[in-house]
């Protein structure tokens, strides 16, 4: 059977509860028993009192004869019995109940007995011999039985004493026991979940779209972690869509830059046209062949323009391959170029022979989002974006710089960059996806970004990727 947390709680505190009640149930019934206990011990030992006084004055009447004697044993004995009466009705329950009843038979016995005896009149006949002994056996009886009184009821309620002693401890240790559990299961079935989707949390915020796994707990947190996952879930599918969706608006900053590009080769086509056109009739072939191969090297270049808008637009399957880092990043910047504006100089310090593990296009996009950043941040040209490259073959990296001499960041600000929606930028300029998307493309390399800034002087990000150059050269020799 599964329980929920909520059932859980309940029953743990039921049972607390319970055991609490029991506790005080049983020790109230207990501390009664006692009191009443208490109360026979007292009266039985006025009993023995007032029996050892009747016995006295039961002695002097056989030795003296006196009525006076007489007549206080049979105050005494009435005494005996009154009292006897007064504690009857409480213990008529009680174990000590028939002992008392003898005790009382016994009494009444006795009386009759000295009665007996004083209308004798007459001493020392046998008759009144026999009832002397008659009484002082059963006088020694009552008195006997009232020490026993005392003792059996002072027995019982020591052993009381160690019932409710022991019974408290186990309850204790029972109602501790069900503490702890109650403990172990907030602990277990709630802090420590929430302690995981409060991790979770800082990791979907960064980025990391990966569910939490589900147990099969069928309680509360599995329906928590599922209502969670089913949150990341959708988010992601967002956040591929505002991807999807920035690229398109970067896609527009760039349309008019690849339109000016295209415009050049289109102009030069035209011209080359022109001229075979009016030299047509005159011309010799080998002109002709020169202006038609310089035509088609333009119809190449704007085709090769057109290809890399494609490319830039279209979604792929992520996927990883060998390729030369100088290769995407001069792309990005024949990209970039007719964005940057007079005054600022692109350097690229990239390593030919660097070759990394990569998805192209998304590789791409990272750079022309860290080149537009640069660009954008140098509000007063002259400045300088230098981009440089270097393999660190000891700790398995390759490392990316792309520094720029821009206004630079903030302190505050620089742990948000990375931040979806983060940005510093007008409405309509910036989106503060761009980072955000560079720090997620960089996660699925298995790399690592990270930014370094100085307000006024500039601002450089440090990409680490994985660099196996001999797995490669492996790979490339079987
Ligand atoms: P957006 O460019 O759309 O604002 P980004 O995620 O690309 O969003 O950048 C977030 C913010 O980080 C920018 O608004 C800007 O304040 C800051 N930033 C990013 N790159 C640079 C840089 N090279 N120099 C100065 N600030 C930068
Ligand atoms: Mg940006």
């Amino acid at each position: 059977m599964y329980l929920n947390i909520r059932q859980k709680v309940i029953l743990g505190f039921t049972a607390c509860a319970l055991a609490i009640g029991f506790i005080g149930g049983f020790s109230y019934h207990y501390l009664h028993a006692i009191e009443l206990k208490q109360h026979v011990v007292q009266i039985a030992d006025d009993l023995r009192e007032i029996v050892l006084e009747t016995r006295r004055y039961e002695k002097n009447y056989l030795l003296y004869g006196q009525d006076e004697d007489f007549k206080q044993n049979q105050a005494y004995t009435q005494k005996a019995l009154e009292v006897l009466a007064t504690i009857m009705a409480d213990v008529k329950n009680l174990k000590v109940a028939s002992q008392m009843d003898t005790f009382k038979t016994d009494l009444i016995d006795y009386q009759g007995l000295i009665k007996q005896l004083a209308s004798l009149g007459e001493r020392g006949q046998p008759d009144s011999r026999g009832l002397e002994e008659q009484l002082r056996t059963r006088g020694k009886a009552l008195v006997d039985l009232s020490v026993q009184l005392v003792a059996f009821e002072r027995l019982r309620i020591l052993e009381i004493i160690t019932t409710l002693k022991t019974q408290l401890l186990v309850s204790v240790v029972v109602f501790l026991a069900f503490m702890g559990f109650i403990i172990y299961i907030v602990n277990r079935k709630i802090i420590l979940p929430l302690r995981v989707i409060e991790n979770t949390t800082k990791r979907i915020a960064q980025g990391d779209f990966k569910p939490l796994p589900v147990l099969d707990t069928r309680d509360e947190t599995q329906r928590v972690v599922e209502a969670f996952n089913l949150m990341v879930e959708e988010l992601e599918r967002r956040q591929d869509q505002l991807v999807q969706g920035k690229k398109m608006s970067s896609l527009g900053v760039l349309t008019a830059g690849i339109a000016h590009q295209l415009n050049n080769p289109l102009n030069n086509i035209s011209t080359s046209c022109q001229i075979i056109l009016e030299e047509l009739d005159q011309a010799d072939l080998e002109f002709v062949r020169k202006m038609l191969t310089n035509v088609e090297q333009e119809v190449y270049r704007a085709r090769d323009i057109v290809k890399g808008l494609l490319e830039f637009s279209r979604v792929r399957e992520f996927s990883l391959k060998a390729i030369p880092l100088e290769d995407v990043v001069k792309r990005s910047i024949r990209l970039i170029s007719s964005q940057v504006p007079p005054g600022v100089d692109l350097v690229d310090e990239v390593p030919w022979d660097l070759i990394l593990e990569l998805d192209a296009q998304r590789m791409q996009e990272v750079l022309l989002n860290l080149l537009m950043n640069a660009i954008q941040a140098i509000k007063e040209p002259p400045g300088e974006i230098r981009i440089a490259a270097a393999a660190d073959p000891a700790h398995h990296e390759a490392v990316l710089t792309i520094e720029d001499t821009g206004v630079g960041i903030p302190k505050e600000e620089l742990d948000r960059v990375f931040d979806p929606f983060f940005t510093t930028k007008e409405v309509g300029v910036g989106t503060g996806l761009g980072l955000s998307i560079v720090y997620g493309i960089i996660e699925k390399h298995h790399g690592h970004i990270s930014v370094e800034s100085k307000q006024g002087e500039g601002t450089r990000f440090t990409i680490r990727m994985p660099y196996h150059p001999e797995a490669k050269s492996e790979r490339a020799a079987s």
